[in-house]
């Protein structure tokens, strides 16, 4: 009934439990997780997981904050996103939330990654998982400039203001929540919740991080996606079952998955 569109299950203290994991998500009935890669490194890890479980999937991209690792080229994208359970390219995108004293301009290395992204999206036919904080008028522009449009994608973990969701929407893109849409003072996302046309919002944990209330603070898991489900459900005065539906056939549409 909710797809949880993008996790980290292979990182430490969730990949030794994923039996304890699937389980739960079973109970409370999310049927399928995607798991995100954040570089080259790890990716064996997360193909591992996508490979031994069947409703879990794969994506293969480099995040902005894992700055020191192996940089990708386009070929090198399109050519990892060929395994059968690759269903996306990313994260990438900008983070310029810790700039630690540089200026936007040192930035650079970050745009370039995430054009190489945008374009082994275009060449792959797969869409892109765009990870974006403190920097949301670079990252459409640089979307528009690449025209990312044409691969379509979603703005992962959205934090931003309507504004910003609009204009994404308006580029081909969906939006999808995390566990911050119920945190007490997200009031501005909770409106980005009713606000966002139902057939472009996309549910997700990004766990271990950001568990939804009432786990709030603990170690986030794909079973938890259910509450930011419910959640928004609430917000928009509808039934968890439709706005789980929605929800999870905009996953399947998106990612090209067959049900
Ligand atoms: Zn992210
Ligand atoms: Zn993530």
């Amino acid at each position: 009934m909710f797809v949880d569109s993008h996790c980290h299950i292979n990182f430490e203290g969730l990949a030794e439990r994923m039996p304890e994991l699937l389980a739960r998500m079973r109970e409370n009935a999310v049927t399928h997780a995607l798991c995100v890669s954040v570089d080259l490194e790890t990716l064996p890890s997360v193909l591992a997981i996508a490979e031994a479980h069947p409703n879990i999937y794969a994506s293969v991209g480099v995040h902005p904050d894992h700055e020191h690792m192996r940089e990708p080229s386009v070929d090198e994208l399109v050519e990892l996103a060929a395994h059968p359970k690759v269903v996306a390219i990313g994260e990438s995108g900008l983070d310029y939330y810790r700039l630690e004293g540089r200026t936007l301009a040192d930035m650079e290395w970050q745009r370039r990654r995430f054009r190489t992204h945008i374009r082994a999206a275009k060449q792959t036919g797969k869409p892109l998982i765009v990870h974006t904080r403190s920097s949301a008028a670079d990252t459409l522009k640089i979307m528009a400039d690449e025209n990312a449009a044409q691969a379509s994608g979603v703005m992962h973990c959205f934090t931003e203001t309507w504004a910003v969701a609009e204009a994404a929407l308006a580029q081909n893109f969906f939006i999808s929540l995390s566990g911050i849409v119920t945190f007490k003072s997200a009031t501005d996302l909770q409106e980005v919740a009713r606000r966002v046309p139902i057939e472009r919002l996309l549910i997700e944990t990004d766990s271990p991080y950001l568990a939804p209330v009432p786990y709030r603070g603990k170690t986030n898991e794909p079973a938890y996606v259910s509450h930011v489900g419910r959640f928004i459900a609430q917000l928009r005065g509808i039934a968890p079952e439709e706005l789980g539906a929605a929800t999870s056939e905009n996953f399947f549409r998106l990612f090209g998955i067959a049900r």
